[in-house]
């Protein structure tokens, strides 16, 4: 059986930020991808002042910047039964906001790995602890078995990791999402900032990354669980489509003249903040990061930038405690065990404001009854008084 020091489940955006972390710490790690490229879908993500902060400890905030432009405001507008109820204006963040494309986030931070880090068409069946020293061991699908010291699961929303660990399964919100680009050669002209519109079941947004080059989505809410008549791409954007029908001309223009192949749709899950608060994220030397941790919906648009803080903290937790020796002290398990200690720690409190805050959103989006919606705002504005404080978040140093 082969055997390895840190080994990292899943080479997204919390993987690779973790390998990366560890790798500007000196500590060493292999990253396990079950896809045989890394993977692209997504579209983008927009990354707030906590995000952009993480991206500078793992050096690639300068790397990143000059291929996306600067958000100045968020513009909010409501629109019933064809009439405009509501249009605010307001700052994004406490800082910096820019959209970033998934594809150069996940290639900046794979170029930096040392060769060898990522193994690709690995994918994990199943983990077990060794009977003798309670060490993980994976099981891969091509029978393949590797122990490690150190297991970290960064395998997004349906993690074998999480189940090992005994955390609750995700929660569905009734909600479907289909993220997507849409290219204009000649410059689409719009403003540098993130417009979001409310009409009555559909929720869009519009970021533009570059000067030709937009991301938009749209989240239907409601919408029912059977989706077996989107076959294809071509499905997706015309359902798409029709979803923003009633929409102004030119945001028609902007979803049909989308390029099909960044189209991705996903029900959005959560992890309930109840369970991340409670949750029991260390079991023995294993743990997990990104949304194998803390699922949620991409109302506070806080899922990558929150995963790029993880890898932060949990490298820095693991070299403090494990310094230069290593893996190859005597001491190790307990201190590994002391580290992804102080790792949830930290993370916890962090994260379960941020989930709160995403679940209360989202049950403000998706509330029928005038009841419930005074009751989520009550919540908000008590719970939540400051709406973009989430971005004021430091993970501080590497
Ligand atoms: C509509 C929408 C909009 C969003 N917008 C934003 C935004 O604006 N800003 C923001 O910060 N976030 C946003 N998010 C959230 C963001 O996309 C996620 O939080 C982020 O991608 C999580 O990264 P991750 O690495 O944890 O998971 P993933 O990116 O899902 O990576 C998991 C990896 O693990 C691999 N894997 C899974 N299982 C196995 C296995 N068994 N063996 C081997 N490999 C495995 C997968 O192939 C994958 O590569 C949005 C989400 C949605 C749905």
């Amino acid at each position: 059986m082969e055997e390895l020091d840190i080994v990292i489940l899943g080479g997204g955006i919390a993987g690779l930020a973790t390998s990366l972390a560890l790798h500007r710490k000196g500590i060493k790690s292999i990253v396990l991808e079950r896809s045989e490229t890394v993977r692209s879908e997504g579209a983008a993500f927009g990354i707030q002042t906590n995000g952009w902060l993480a991206l500078q400890q793992l050096g690639l905030a300068d790397k990143l910047r000059p291929n996306s432009l600067p958000i100045h405001q968020i513009r909010d507008v409501l629109i019933e039964e064809g009439i405009k109820r509501r249009e605010s204006v307001g700052p994004a963040s406490y800082g910096e906001v820019r959209g970033v494309i998934r594809n150069d986030l996940v290639r900046a931070l794979a170029h930096e790995l040392p060769l060898g880090t990522l193994r690709l068409g690995c994918q994990i069946v199943s983990v077990k602890l060794d009977e003798t020293l309670s060490f993980p061991i994976v099981h891969v699908k091509n029978g393949q078995d590797i122990k490690s010291k150190v297991l970290i699961g960064c395998d997004g929303s349906n993690s074998v990791v999480s189940e090992f660990l005994g955390l609750k399964p995700t929660k569905s919100l009734s909600s479907r999402a289909v993220r997507g680009f849409t290219n204009y050669p000649d410059g689409h002209g719009f403003r540098q900032e993130f417009i979001r519109i409310k009409m009555d079941n559909v929720v869009s947004g519009r970021l533009p990354i570059t000067p030709k080059l937009v991301f938009w989505f749209v989240v239907l809410l409601k919408c029912p669980q059977d989706s077996n008549f989107l076959r294809n791409q071509e499905d997706i954007a015309r359902f798409t489509l029709s979803s923003v029908n009633d929409f102004s001309q030119e945001w028609k223009e902007m979803v049909k003249n989308c390029d099909i192949n960044s189209l991705y749709i996903n029900r959005l899950r959560y992890r309930a903040p109840w369970d991340v608060m409670s949750g029991k994220f260390r079991r023995g030397t294993v743990t997990v990061a990104g949304d194998s941790m803390h699922l949620m919906g991409p109302f506070l648009g806080q899922g990558c930038s929150a995963a790029l803080e993880d890898g932060v903290v949990l490298a820095r937790c693991l070299w403090r405690k494990l310094g230069q020796d290593g893996m190859n002290n005597v001491f190790s398990r307990k201190r590994i065990e002391e580290a992804i200690d102080d790792y949830v720690r930290e993370r916890r409190g962090r994260l379960v404001r941020l989930s709160t805050q995403t679940y209360l959103t989202s049950r403000l989006i998706e509330a029928s009854s005038p009841v419930t919606k005074l009751l989520v705002v009550v919540l908000l504005m008590i719970m939540f008084r400051d709406q973009i404080g989430h971005t004021r978040y430091d993970c501080g140093r590497l």
